[in-house]
């Protein structure tokens, strides 16, 4: 099973791709991932994508190509996580294996915003604890969103090592609204290509991100099953 998963930031995503992973047994394959790995380790193509992650602007086409290229290579199972980004990435990927499908997480704007902003981590580098303080009850265009906080259990300290929590710098909100521009602006033509799509048509499963991940992720699991890519 081969899948590409698209998804505006705070959508859920990496939390949906790691309970995919593990459910199905997939290669997990995030170029922000990589790119991140390789430039801690200081490596040849770490220093030649160094300066793009540090801007947050895309690394050239023809470098994320051929990592991707070099890491689904005899590679059967996957989900492919932040690539494609380009139509010139969409159509070298479509030379390189047969996607069996596209999952698209929606989720409205103002919803992110929310989310992201109500993000809180722990301030120990060294834990990986994660909260959010956002209680969203609401609805937009018909879809209603029912996304309970995720509190510690002590006042804003860590439930893992009782450091205090912060607020990342880029889950602020004019930080979200940039991310979520260029999320648009890049993943658009990138959609379109693959809606527009005539020969070798890849389906579409399309969720919205209104309840906690593990009900969105049995609706992607459905989607699967209609398509008979599992059981
Ligand atoms: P992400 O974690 O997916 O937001 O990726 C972090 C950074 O890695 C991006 O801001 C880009 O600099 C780079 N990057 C990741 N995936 C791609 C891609 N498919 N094309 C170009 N640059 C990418």
């Amino acid at each position: 099973m081969k899948l590409i998963i698209f998804g505006p930031p705070g959508s859920g995503k990496g939390t949906y791709s790691s309970r995919l992973k593990e459910r199905f047994n997939l290669e997990k394959i995030s170029t922000g991932d990589i790119f991140r790995e390789e430039v801690k380790k200081g490596s040849e193509l770490g220093k030649k994508v160094e300066e793009y992650l540090k801007k947050g602007e895309l690394v050239p086409d023809d470098i994320v190509i051929e990592v991707v290229k070099e890491r689904i290579k005899n590679c059967e199972r996957f989900i492919l996580d932040g690539f494609p980004r380009t139509l010139k990435q969409a159509k070298a990927l479509d030379k390189m294996v047969k996607i069996d499908a596209i999952i698209k997480i929606n989720a409205h704007s103002e919803i992110l915003i929310e989310k992201i902003s109500g993000r809180r981590i722990c301030s120990n580098p060294k834990c990986d604890g994660n909260y959010n303080i956002a209680d969203i009850h609401k609805t937009i265009d018909g879809i209603e969103y029912i996304l309970p906080p995720l509190l510690p259990k002590e006042d804003m300290k860590c439930d893992k090592c009782g450091s205090p929590l912060i607020q990342r710098d880029d889950d602020k909100p004019e930080v979200i609204k940039e991310r979520l521009r260029i999320y648009e602006e890049q993943s658009k033509p990138v959609l379109e290509y693959y809606k527009r799509k005539r020969k070798n048509k890849i389906p579409f499963i399309e969720v919205w991100m209104n309840r906690p991940p593990e009900q969105v992720v049995e609706k992607i699991i459905e989607g699967l099953k209609n398509l008979g890519l599992v059981r």
